[in-house]
């Protein structure tokens, strides 16, 4: 594994826990409002090696209930499940996040039970996703990774930021059909000025308000279990 931050205590990144989150280097995609750019390359990433986090780990065992796993994209990381594994060995509940782009890692955890709460960002259409995250993505493993999740019987999330081009109300139906009978889908508003493209809510052609936030998320009421806006 290869950290690239830390955040030692969070009340809100783990449903129902007090956990820290920890930061992988490096990602697949290049999303034009990702708000951790420093984290997307090995090079610019600050190194934090594996022997710290355990040792922070075992030091606040008592005190966090659980660990999230956030990136970059932590599935890109080849000792993953053995990391996640010596995780929960020490007794601590985990919830991953990942960006759906390799579908058989993500199963293989979820079949395994390595992961207490798994959120998945869903950021257009999979057909679109090539165009809007600048990379090579096969839509079939976006699409492979929503029904692992939604079979795999573990609680999970889906967040979606609502960013123009990426989301409009067609193409929020058609993921609408993808998502039914998930447990939750969060909408977020896309804002902040430290993003990868800095100038990207001011190229924007439509700057979604906190109105058209909960507009969409009304839309998406009817096919999971629960929405929310954050
Ligand atoms: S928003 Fe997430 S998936 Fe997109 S580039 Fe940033 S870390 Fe990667």
């Amino acid at each position: 594994m290869v950290f690239g931050g830390i955040q030692k205590t969070s009340l809100i990144d783990f449903p129902g826990r007090v956990g820290c989150v920890l930061f992988t280097a490096g990602c697949n995609f290049k999303c034009p409002y990702c708000h951790n750019p420093e984290l997307l390359s090995f090079s610019t990433a600050q190194v934090i090696k594996n022997n710290w986090v355990m040792s922070f780990l075992k030091e606040r065992k008592g005190f966090l209930d659980g660990v999230v796993i956030t990136g970059g994209e932590p599935t890109l990381h080849k000792d993953l499940m053995d990391f996640m594994a010596a995780i929960k060995d020490m007794g601590f509940e985990l919830k991953l996040d990942t960006n759906g782009s390799r579908p058989g890692v993500l199963g293989q955890i979820l079949e395994k039970g390595l992961a207490d709460y798994v959120a998945m960002d869903l950021k257009t259409d999979p057909a679109l996703y090539a165009e809007m995250v600048a990379s090579p993505v096969e839509p079939e493993k976006i699409r492979t990774s929503i029904q692992t999740i939604l079979d795999s019987g573990t609680p999970h999330e889906f967040r979606t930021t609502c960013a123009h081009p990426m989301i409009d109300a067609d193409i929020l139906a058609g993921l609408m059909d993808q998502l039914s009978g998930a447990d939750l889908w969060v909408f977020q508003e896309c804002q902040g000025t430290r993003m990868l493209e800095p100038d990207f809510l001011e190229k924007a052609e439509i700057v979604y308000t906190r109105e058209d936030v909960e507009a969409f998320a009304a839309q998406a009421s009817s096919c999971v279990k629960e929405v929310r806006v954050r």
